[in-house]
């Protein structure tokens, strides 16, 4: 994508270069193997002749040798002839063979002679054998003779032929054969040595070209991979560059002694201070400006996200998320890198969000629940007593009635403001609805201490007020309550203390005595509790509970997409109990527990019979309680529930507070996510009413943000600009979760949603929370919603 044109022209070179350089390795290669062929074939053809030759030259070594043999034999026979012994023998058996003969014609004659005298039948026998004998020793004599005549003129004809003419021939031609053979082999061993030689000078040479060029060639394509590597990393260094200049996160590069060698220019936009001034600097106290406790915090993060507070040039706070990574074993940076992030927008944002969670919209001051915890606090802080004075501003209804409801509201904030003004900075001054103000004070002395507070209350409450040029009088009426009240009591808890100033207020509002301690006869109310724990435990086995459903509507298609179900408890003698009672009350007991399976169970068979027949799904969303979340086998049990039912897991959404789940964030996250893997939607409900950590919220795998009432209410009051509830919606979309705005009264309301993008509507103005037998008429129609 990156690569540069010069380096695609170079790549197109290089085969060429290699082709041209193979070919001429292959052409000397050509050369070398003829030279060797001709120089073989040469041999070969010598070789051939040389044994031809040599045969020739071994047939005539054995002629010569048979003709030696003969020779020899001849030379034998000369010598025998020669030896005047032998001769003398051979003469002598000639002569012998004529004496035999001459003896034997002797004896013949002999014989013939005496024939006539001795008788001659017995001459002749005699005569016959003689002559017998004559002939054998004639004929024996002849063949020895013959032999000797013929052996003889062999001997001389062999002589002859020896002597005259094969023997030089012979001796020629053994001559000429082995010089031209020797001259052959010379000239082979020449040939043979001189293209050796030759091909391995060749080869030498070819072989030598070839490193010359592979060298040249290799030097030469380092050389573009050098470029081509150094433009690579110049526009990678570029394009890195570009991003560290152009990024919105601060980024700085410390030296090892925390001085500040490089700074992006988002330093200008997150601290107002020059990139170029940064330099040089000590980053953590100079530029930075951090305590050092932020410092050694950042120090032990090692590369984890640590959120900062410091100040921009203008004096301006800033909140960033920084991330220090150390570097220094890597040679190209050796330092530290700090990722600065400016996250004061979404700090701003957690912080209104809280502020609106525990603060009344109307006087600013704590809510109920802030003032609880206020109160708890101090309970376990302070040494001394704790007081806890119940105010009743009676007349401002009559003001709401006959002057309407923003003149009540303007002399609200008025006298809220005069009661502060009558605390100390450690006193907390908090509304409890309506006209009812409470306020704790820490550490009181004794009860003196606490009258001389609600005496000043009293005395600047009763001073006029003025609503459009006439004057008001309030009648208020206050209650006390203190911790410790007498000895020997156990320690009050803080609903004890708000309820007992309460009826100490009661008290003195019936009594008109303008102020009032709560004593132990006003009729404090212990069994109380435990009534109301056997009632609600012989409710549940009573069946005196039942489930409600609320639809969820679309609010771009205005159809029914969701029932929320909500416990009703019908007690026999004190009628409809709301749950916003007894929900608290059966999470402090344990009952929550059985309470809670009761309505699952109940809220997935009827979610079961309630699903469409054209294979949409309507989801079934049930509240689970803190107590509930942090059951161990809570996933197991809803499991159970879900195969006993047949109610496919992605048709049940469990609705958990914002501070259920905030409790221990891992155990959670690890709980949330097992739900989330049986197919189970997840949705945070009240959302806006807990700490409202949206750093957190990113982390949990919910599906569903719903914002709570109090939200609701105020978008059509528009007093913040852009309404909180819009920026929430926002940030919902961001973590891409479905938003879902809880008690939507009007269409105003409805309508202004819609508009900022919510996607699911809950409130009266759709329906109110109703019985299964209503619930199942209304799915037959479709909610119209404009
Ligand atoms: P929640 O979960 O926030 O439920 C919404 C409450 O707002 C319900 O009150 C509902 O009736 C009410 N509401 C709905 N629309 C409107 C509206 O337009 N205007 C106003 N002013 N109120 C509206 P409800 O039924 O009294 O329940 C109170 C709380 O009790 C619930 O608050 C929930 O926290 C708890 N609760 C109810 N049922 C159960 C349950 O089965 N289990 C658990 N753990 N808690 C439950
Ligand atoms: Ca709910
Ligand atoms: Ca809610």
């Amino acid at each position: 994508m990156f690569a540069s044109p010069s380096s695609t022209a170079s790549s197109a070179k290089k085969p060429r270069g290699y082709e041209w350089l193979v070919l001429v390795i292959m052409a000397l290669f050509a050369c070398a193997v003829t030279a060797a062929t001709l120089v073989f074939l040469n041999y070969a053809t010598n070789r051939r002749e040389v044994v031809r030759q040599l045969e020739r030259l071994q047939s005539m070594a054995n002629y010569q040798a048979s003709l030696e043999w003969q020779a020899i034999t001849v030379a034998m026979s000369g010598s025998l002839m020669n030896d005047p012994q032998l001769l003398g023998e051979a003469q002598f058996a000639r002569d012998a063979v004529y004496e035999h003969w001459n003896t034997l014609s002797n004896l013949e004659k002999q014989g013939k002679r005496f024939s006539g005298y001795l008788g001659f039948a017995d001459t002749d026998a005699v005569l016959a054998q003689l002559g017998e004998a004559l002939d054998r020793y004639e004929s024996a004599s002849s063949a020895t003779f013959g032999q000797l005549n013929t052996g003889m003129l062999e001997m001389v004809q062999f002589d002859r032929q020896f002597e005259n003419y094969e023997f030089s021939y012979l001796q020629e031609a053994i001559m000429a054969v082995s010089e031209r053979n020797q001259k052959l082999a010379e000239r082979a061993t020449k040939i043979s040595t001189a293209s050796v030689v030759l091909s391995i000078a060749l080869t030498l040479l070819a072989a030598t070209w070839i490193v010359f060029r592979l060298t040249r060639l290799r030097a030469k394509r380092d050389v573009e991979l050098e470029q081509e590597r150094t433009m690579a990393l110049g526009e990678s260094e570029a394009r890195f560059r570009a991003l560290v200049q152009n990024a919105s996160d601060m980024i700085v590069v410390l030296e090892p002694d925390n001085t500040v060698r490089y700074a992006s220019p988002a330093t200008q936009s997150i601290l107002g201070m020059n990139a170029d001034a940064a330099t040089a600097k000590p980053f953590w106290s100079e530029v930075l400006k951090v305590s050092d406790d932020n410092k050694r915090l950042l120090e032990q993060a090692r590369g984890e996200a640590v959120e900062v507070s410091t100040r921009h040039a203008n004096g301006e706070k800033r909140e960033l998320e920084l991330r220090v990574q150390q570097h220094q074993d890597n040679p190209d940076l050796r330092g530290v890198i700090v990722n600065a992030h400016d996250i004061t927008k979404r700090k701003r944002l957690e912080h209104d969000l809280r502020h609106q969670a525990l603060h009344d919209p109307l006087t600013d001051l704590p809510n109920r629940r802030y003032f609880s915890q206020q109160l708890e606090k101090a309970l376990a802080e302070t040494f001394g007593k704790v007081a806890v004075l119940f105010i009743d501003l009676e007349g401002i209804k009559l003001v709401n009635d006959s002057f309407g409801h923003d003149r009540g509201d303007l002399l609200l904030v008025e006298a809220s403001r005069r009661v502060r003004q009558c605390l100390r900075n450690e006193d907390t001054l908090g509304r409890l609805g309506g006209d009812e103000l409470v306020a704790v004070l820490p550490s009181v002395l004794d009860d003196a201490g606490a009258s001389e507070v609600a005496a000043r209350i009293l005395k600047t409450l009763a001073l006029p007020f003025k609503i459009e040029a006439q004057e008001i009088f309030l009648s208020p009426s206050m209650g006390i309550s203190l911790s410790s009240l007498k000895q020997g009591f156990e320690k009050a808890t803080p609903s004890d203390l708000v309820r007992q100033a309460g009826i100490a207020m009661y008290q003195a509002k019936r009594e008109v005595k303008g102020v009032l301690f709560f004593e132990s006869v006003m009729g404090e109310e212990a069994p109380e509790r435990l009534r109301l724990e056997s009632d609600m435990r012989r409710g549940i086995e009573q069946n005196e509970f039942t489930v409600y459903y609320q639809p969820k509507v679309d609010l771009q298609t205005g159809k029914i997409v969701s029932l929320e179900a909500l416990v009703r408890w019908q007690h026999p003698e004190r009628g409809f109990v709301s749950p916003a009672k007894f929900i608290p009350f059966a999470e402090e007991t344990g009952l929550i527990e059985p309470l809670g399976k009761i309505v699952l169970e109940t809220a997935c068979r009827e979610a079961v019979a309630w699903q469409p027949k054209n294979g949409e799904t309507l989801v079934m969303a049930v509240n689970l309680s803190a107590i509930q979340f942090r059951n161990p086998n809570l996933v197991e049990e809803i499991n159970e529930v879900l195969i006993r039912t047949g109610l496919p897991p992605h048709a049940l959404e469990l609705e958990i507070t914002e501070s259920a789940v905030l409790g221990d964030v891992n155990a959670t996250i690890g709980t949330l996510e097992e739900l989330k893997a049986l197919g189970i939607r997840l949705a945070i409900d009240d959302f806006g009413t807990g700490y409202s950590n949206l750093g957190h919220l990113r982390k949990f795998p919910v599906d569903v943000l719903k914002i709570d009432q109090s939200f609701v209410r105020g978008i059509s009051d528009a007093v913040d600009d852009p309404p909180i509830v819009e920026a929430v919606i926002r940030l919902a979309k961001a973590l891409e979760l479905h938003v879902v705005a809880e008690g939507v009264e009007t269409a105003q309301q409805m309508n202004q949603l819609k508009e900022m993008g919510c996607d699911v509507g809950q409130g009266y103005y759709f329906a109110k929370p109703s019985s299964s037998a209503v619930i199942s008429d209304m799915l037959n129609q479709t909610v119209v919603t404009s």
